[in-house]
């Protein structure tokens, strides 16, 4: 392997047994995808008194739910006005009262329950290094602050004494954001769902699903099957053609990540102080914050095919130097990255294309709180039949026209966004 495992840790001790499937099984609801969204989701429908068999064709945590940067960000790429003029007020205000709640769900499943999740609720800054970067954080902060959330506006000297770094004009805090160690919280909701009697096998990838008669049947690579009344697609950025034309409804990047060794006591006195999550206003994104024993973790996109050697991940460590030039002489200690799946809209896509299925793709690398937390409305939908708990409308299955040709695409507005912001710099 030209590059190491993530930085996070499962905690000690805290691994489920998994439980293989048999040859045939029936149970009320079938899962496929442990991640953020599919292990929510069974852990709701359990404490409904659902029984709920989830399979991961991988280990847990091996998907984008145990690889991501751990930013808790609530909230959606959109801001409350747009949501409003797109959605009407209706669907508009229940959307922005979803996006408020979404950081609330993790922090306090993790409260609630005493999980063994590494986090801190300092709050995310979104870091502004132009003019027009700074109008569209305020203009975001009014319509916040307007809503009573706990934001504002950070001057040029403030977001420097806040992360250490050079170079932007002001910035935007977020105070109900925070940070968690991913594979810990998923690690730890793979666990609280077995407790409450879900059943989960690894290494079980779903090939097909038919219906006959009004159920459901999930056939597995290796044959066996699962019978269910309903069946949650929970595969994301990693869909496969299990439902047809799913994965050409998205764009899956590659969001690649980088940590430092632990940073010296001097460093770690200047670079983060406060624990914040940062993002970068920059078009090609890059996000930042530290990890519990001290490291510098940053991450961006990264090149569209699998990365061959460490120079692919380059580009990062030139970011972190910039921001930081007294990282100079830091050994980048883990590379990794995974996938995001986005949306050409930029919203989640909620799909049931027949009774009984039910999906969603595109968190635009937002998911740990929106996941976590349409989990829960997925199960609640499933158990009232309710479509107004869905924050989302369900719309139908649309592949992306042309999709080959729009990965290409992109990764070519990649490279050009590279070049204006290196310019821009
Ligand atoms: C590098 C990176 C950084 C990110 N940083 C952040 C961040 O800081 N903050 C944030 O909010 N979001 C972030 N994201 C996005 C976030 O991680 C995801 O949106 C979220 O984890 C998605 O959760 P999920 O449960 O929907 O999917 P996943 O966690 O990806 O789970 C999908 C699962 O489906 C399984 N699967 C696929 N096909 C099959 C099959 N046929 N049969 C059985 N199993 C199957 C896969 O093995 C996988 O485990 C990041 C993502 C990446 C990759």
């Amino acid at each position: 392997m030209p590059f190491s495992r993530s930085v996070w840790n499962a905690p000690s001790g805290g691994r489920i047994s998994p439980a293989p499937l048999a040859q045939e099984e029936g149970v009320d609801i079938t899962v496929i995808g442990a991640g953020f969204l599919g292990l929510s989701t069974a852990l709701e429908l359990a404490r409904l008194g659902k029984s709920v068999r989830v399979i991961d064709k991988n280990e847990i945590g091996t998907g984008a739910s145990g690889q991501n940067g751990g930013q808790v960000i609530p909230g959606l790429k959109y801001d409350p006005e747009w949501l409003l003029e797109h959605f009407g007020q209706v669907r508009g205000e229940a959307l922005i009262d979803f996006a408020q709640s979404t950081a609330d769900a993790v922090f306090d499943l993790i409260d609630r329950e005493g999980l063994d999740v590494p986090r801190t609720r300092n709050g995310w800054i979104q870091a502004a290094h132009t003019e027009k970067a700074l109008a569209t954080a305020q203009r975001r902060d009014r319509q916040w602050r307007a809503r009573g959330a706990d934001v504002r506006m950070l001057d040029a000297d403030e977001i420097e004494r806040l992360t250490g770094a050079r170079g932007y004009l002001g910035g935007w805090l977020d105070s109900r954001a925070g940070i968690i160690d991913p594979l810990a919280f998923v690690t730890q909701l793979a666990l609280m769902a077995e407790k409450a009697g879900v059943r989960i096998a690894e290494g079980a990838k779903a090939v097909s699903i038919s219906r006959e008669n009004g159920a459901w049947t999930v056939k597995t690579t290796a044959g066996q099957s699962i019978r269910s009344r309903f069946v949650v697609i929970a595969t994301n950025a990693y869909s496969d053609e299990l439902l047809p034309g799913l994965a050409r409804t998205i764009v899956p990047l590659h969001s690649f990540q980088i940590a430092t060794a632990p940073l010296p006591d001097a460093l770690q006195r200047v670079i983060l102080p406060g624990k914040q999550a940062v993002s970068d206003s920059r078009r090609i994104l890059v996000y930042y914050r530290k990890s519990v024993d001290g490291r510098l973790v940053l991450g961006g996109r990264g090149r569209m095919a699998e990365p061959k050697s460490e120079a692919d991940w380059k580009h990062l460590e030139r970011a972190m130097r910039r921001l930081y030039p007294a990282l100079a002489g830091i050994p980048i200690e883990h590379r990794w990255f995974g996938r995001v799946a986005v949306t050409p809209d930029h919203l989640p896509h909620i799909h049931q294309p027949e009774p009984g299925l039910l999906t969603v793709v595109g968190c635009q690398g937002r998911g740990v709180g929106m996941m976590t937390a349409l989990g829960q409305r997925f199960a609640r939908y499933i158990e009232t039949g309710d479509a107004a708990v869905l924050p989302f409308p369900v719309s139908p299955i649309r592949p992306i026209p042309f999709h080959a040709f729009w990965q290409i695409g992109v990764a070519a507005t990649i490279a050009w966004y590279r070049l204006l912001d290196a310019v821009e710099k």
